[in-house]
């Protein structure tokens, strides 16, 4: 029986967990993949004490890992840009697979390591880069490879779908429920990848690429936050028979690739609208199959080891077979890749959820109504409250203000844009028109 070489680099919550994982199920994976796995070297520049790494060799360079010639594949843990960039570059080039779950690096520089990782003949697996231990990417590539894919959503970050989950069960503010994640551990203490959608837009390109056979493009994807979500939003959105999601959404379309991460508005009984907490989903929609949902933990020790061991035995089995072919990196041969238009933004179609504030006197609705019908966007639902209902106090002398809710039909986005502008002008709306897109997904 072959023995493969293992070389982790990055000690951290993921290293540990893919050395427990691997310890615990040796013989499983031997099983699996017909290899016997050796942890043969890590690189950590200190202990981590969830894990008993006393029997392996540990350097605290982890360019020791790469540059030794005994190992096979090297496991990439350490996260970010560089020096993650560099190690990876170093593995292929010294002819070693290389198992990443590093999102950040896949999506920016993926281009670059797959053209490197083809011209040495060694491959780089990424099943944890996206979507934790959901294997995404497998259904995509391997699954769903007799598909045309027209469009995929994912609820693509823990941190996120936990704030707002937070803020729709228990009516809490933003700032209040992010304070809590960070002090649980769910948020990081800058927090901006997460909730400014720059981790989702990470994984949401290494998404569409897979599905629709693109290069890599993280600069084109639109990328929109949760911060500016107000719990009002959330509660209307539920009288309205919808739930906020932060997604990230790839769709096809006849001007070219949709790629956008943005709160939106689903409906309440689609099964992706009930996906919480920290939980992860993504649907993708294929011409032959139709809907597919894959839903787990997108996050954690194990759940993230899990994608990463899996990729380590497909490794092996690359080494065990040289002969064998190999899936390509995106699913698609690296010369059939077609480098379609990212479609802007305002050449999306969607329907909108509108909140306006404004003063509550008459004919403020049928200002904003005549507006909208005049830019030919129909509307499909109005909430109107009472400023006793929206808990306003009437001050002497200040006009009482009021939120109108809308949600409109579909309609272009640089149409509806215009529209709201419109809005704004009118004498009766003093602040900015809230704008949510809202998306069936059906
Ligand atoms: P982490 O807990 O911060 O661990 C990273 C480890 O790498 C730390 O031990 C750090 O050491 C070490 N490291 C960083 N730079 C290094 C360097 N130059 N030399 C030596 N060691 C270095 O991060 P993680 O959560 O395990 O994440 C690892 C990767 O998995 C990231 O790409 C992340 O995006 C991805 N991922 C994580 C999860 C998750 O649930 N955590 C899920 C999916 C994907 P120090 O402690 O000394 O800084």
């Amino acid at each position: 029986m072959k023995t493969i070489n293992i070389g982790i680099c990055g000690l951290g919550t993921v290293g540990a967990g893919v050395v427990n994982v691997m310890q615990r199920n040796a013989s499983a994976l031997t099983g699996r993949s017909g290899c016997h796995f050796q942890l043969k070297h890590i690189g950590a520049r200190r202990d981590n004490d969830n894990c008993d790494v006393s029997q392996y060799q540990v350097s605290r360079d982890i360019f020791a890992v790469v540059n030794d010639p005994d190992i096979d594949i090297v496991v990439e843990l350490i996260g970010g840009y560089e020096p993650a960039l560099e190690l990876v570059l170093r593995a292929i080039e010294n002819g070693k697979h290389v198992v990443t779950a590093n999102k950040a690096l896949i999506a920016v520089h993926g281009n670059e390591i797959f053209a490197a990782a083809e011209t040495k003949g060694v491959n780089v697996f990424f099943e944890a880069a996206v979507a934790g231990g959901i294997p995404i990417i497998k259904a995509l590539r391997e699954g769903l490879a007799a598909n045309s894919i027209q469009w995929l959503a994912g609820i693509i970050n823990g941190t996120g779908n936990y704030i707002l989950t937070e803020m729709r069960d228990k009516g809490r503010e933003f700032d209040d429920v992010l304070r809590d994640a960070q002090a649980l551990g769910y948020a990081e203490a800058d927090p901006t990848f997460d909730v400014e959608g720059i981790d989702a837009a990470h994984k949401l390109v290494i998404l569409a690429s897979l599905a629709f056979g693109i290069p890599l493009n993280f600069d084109a994807c639109v990328t929109e936050g949760i911060s500016g979500i107000a719990p009002q939003d959330v509660v209307f959105a539920g009288e309205l028979g919808y739930r906020i999601k932060h997604l990230g959404i790839a769709r096809k379309t006849d001007q070219g690739v949709e790629l956008r991460v943005h709160p939106t508005l689903i409906p309440q009984r689609r099964l992706i609208a009930n996906v919480d907490g920290v939980m992860n989903a993504v649907l993708v929609n294929g011409d032959a199959v139709g809907a597919t949902l894959y839903y787990g933990a997108g996050a954690g020790a194990e759940p993230t080891a899990s994608a990463v061991v899996a990729d380590i035995v497909d490794a092996a089995r690359r080494i065990a077979s040289p002969g064998g072919a190999a899936v390509p990196h995106l699913g698609f041969n690296a010369e059939s890749l077609q480098a379609l238009p990212i479609v802007d933004i305002n050449a999306i179609e969607a329907a909108y959820y509108l909140r306006i504030t404004a003063e509550d006197k008459p004919g403020v609705l049928s200002h904003i109504t005549q507006i909208l019908s005049e830019s030919g966007i129909s509307i499909e639902a109005v909430l109107q409250k009472e400023p006793a209902q929206h808990g306003e106090a009437s001050v002497a002398g200040a006009s009482v203000q009021v939120p109108i809710v809308l949600i409109t039909d579909i309609t272009t986005e640089s149409r509806f844009k215009a529209a709201v502008k419109g809005i704004e002008a009118l004498d009766s709306i003093q602040d900015k028109v809230n704008f949510i897109r809202v998306e069936s997904l059906g």
